[in-house]
């Protein structure tokens, strides 16, 4: 099986090289699909941004036969932690290794390259095309590959081949490529015989040639004199150390029970490298009113001792003052409170939402965290996710996928998911902004601005759900809004269960416990952690 997609139209591809220039690495646009070369576990540690893109792109990895090509990305855990889906051997038949050390052509069968028990790719070497773009032994006078029949003047310049020969991407980027006149961007010492240097331009500039249909994007810090069609030569500036734009995050709380700790607890959320995270609160009323208090008091007072019993008396022994949020870092903004849920979603949007977060949290203001690892395992892509485009029909999926939203669990029967706790991406967030009004207003006939109690009509002990029914209608909505948009399979959810996730439980109404739904919560809490 070959996974190298040449059929696909439009594909963008970037080749990065280990010079200097890759510390300008924010400035290539996304593409489809990376290739990395050799012992690149240095220029990913290094390079927050660069490991992100590395994490959810398909990624090609090209490493010559020297163990120290893989060594360092395994014991990295790159192979795993990277979405590294593919191996070349930059080597033709006729390139064979004599094993005469040093190498690691043991960790291969004819279709895996095998780093580890657990871990294989698909791998495959350069297909025997590449013999009419490649020097012939003798052709560059005192270069190494002159041991082989056919090569290519390095293992750089073989991945730039194999990207615009195989794959015959629409575009190519290449950053990286200063043909060694720099050293490297990690500051690794430049060890490879100088005669390597040899012929590296020419051969790109024989590639540019015979690639017509691929626009080749060059950024490069050394001149490179040769003028093309179908190549754009980028001057950038030199940088000592990587550029490195941080990721933003906005956590906006729709605010209305007001528990303290649950606030803390989302403060107390380790902050993910390279991210900045902004708090909201969407006031839909004024915490401080004693009626936030009492009316939680009074429910809590008769019930039996459990779990989730206790989790809400520590709820609830105390609410959040405005003094408390803003010490605490929250922006507090009040709102009329004619809707709930996502309309407050769209308050926030109205009033902050410029593009200017990558990722934005809402989560109603009663929720219970389990863990201060959420933000690192969602945004870096270690939480387990799963699909649910059909009803009933769960399915995990790998944690690498580039989702554009997702939120917390499951309930049977519908796919409509819940929006107590949604994370948006900003690509679906500036689509969704202009119809989110529309969303969380159109089939809502229950307006409560100026209202400041909670409605708890109580059937025997357990709350009722009908008087807030009409509230529905957004979600319903917002699902066909995904659906309509093509999002249902970039859609996913944090728990294949109703309430509960590894990281927290969802209230209702701000309780954790509730009468009809007590033995189900523990029942799903339970497949994530020792209760006994
Ligand atoms: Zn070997």
């Amino acid at each position: 099986m070959s996974i190298s997609k040449v059929n696909i139209k439009n594909l963008n591809i970037a080749v990065l090289g280990k010079g200097p220039s890759l510390n300008n690495f924010i400035e290539l646009p996304d593409v489809d699909k990376y290739v990395i070369i050799n012992n690149f576990e240095d220029c990913i540690e290094q390079n927050f941004n660069l490991k992100q893109k590395l994490t959810i792109t398909p990624t090609v990895h090209i490493p010559n036969r020297n163990i120290i090509s893989v060594q360092g990305m395994i014991s990295n855990n790159l192979y795993k932690d990277l979405n590294i889906n593919f191996v070349v051997q930059p080597y033709i038949d006729e390139m064979k290794c004599t094993h005469g050390g040093g190498c690691h052509c043991n960790l291969y069968t004819y279709e895996y390259f095998k780093p580890s028990n657990s871990i294989q790719i698909p791998t495959k070497q350069l297909d025997q095309r590449h013999k009419e773009y490649m020097f012939k032994s003798g052709d560059l006078d005192g270069h190494p590959g002159n041991k082989y029949p056919f090569y290519y003047p390095s293992a750089g310049l073989a991945a730039i081949a194999y990207a615009c020969v195989e794959e015959k991407p629409k575009n190519i980027y290449l950053v990286g490529f200063d043909f060694n006149e720099g050293g490297y961007a990690s500051g690794e010492k430049w060890t490879a015989p100088s005669s390597e240097l040899l012929g590296q331009k020419e051969m790109l500039d024989k590639l540019i040639k015979l690639c017509p249909d691929t626009h080749f994007h060059l950024y490069t810090l050394a001149e490179f004199p040769y003028e093309h069609k179908n190549l754009t030569y980028y001057s950038i500036t030199k940088q000592d150390k990587p550029m490195i734009k941080k990721q933003k995050l906005a956590v906006v709380l729709g605010g209305w029970h007001y528990p303290y700790l649950y606030y803390k607890q989302l403060k107390d959320q380790i902050v993910p490298k390279g991210w900045e995270i902004d708090f909201y609160v969407v006031s839909h009323r004024d915490p401080e009113l004693p009626i936030v208090f009492e009316e939680k008091q009074s429910l809590l007072k008769d019930r039996s001792k459990g779990l989730l019993q206790s989790m809400d008396e520590n709820l609830y022994n105390r609410i959040i003052t405005k003094q408390e949020l803003s010490e605490l870092g929250f922006i507090y903004n009040e709102e009329q409170a004619s809707i709930g849920d996502l309309y407050q979603l769209n308050q926030w949007v109205q009033r902050h939402y410029k593009g200017q977060y990558d990722k934005v949290l809402f989560s109603h203001d009663d929720n219970y965290m389990l863990t201060d690892q959420l933000f690192v395992d969602i945004l870096e892509h270690k939480a387990q996710i799963f699909l649910n485009v059909e009803e009933n029909k769960i399915e995990e999926i790998d944690t690498k996928f580039d989702w554009k939203h997702l939120s917390s669990g499951i309930l049977e029967n519908t796919t409509t998911p819940r929006t107590s706790f949604t994370f948006l991406d900003k690509e679906f967030l500036d689509k969704l902004s202009d119809d989110l009004e529309k969303i969380t207003t159109e089939g809502v006939d229950l307006d409560r601005s100026g209202e400041t109690e909670t409605l708890y009509d109580l059937e025997g002990e357990q709350v009722s759900t009908k008087a807030l029914y009409s509230w529905n209608a957004p979600s319903r909505n917002f699902a066909n809004w995904i659906k309509s948009n093509n999002y249902s399979d970039k859609s996913v959810r944090l728990s294949p269960v109703y309430r509960v996730t590894k990281y927290f439980i969802e209230g209702e109404r701000g309780f954790m416990w509730t009468k009809r739904d007590e033995t189900r919560i523990i029942n799903n809490l339970s497949k994530y952690y020792d209760l006994s």
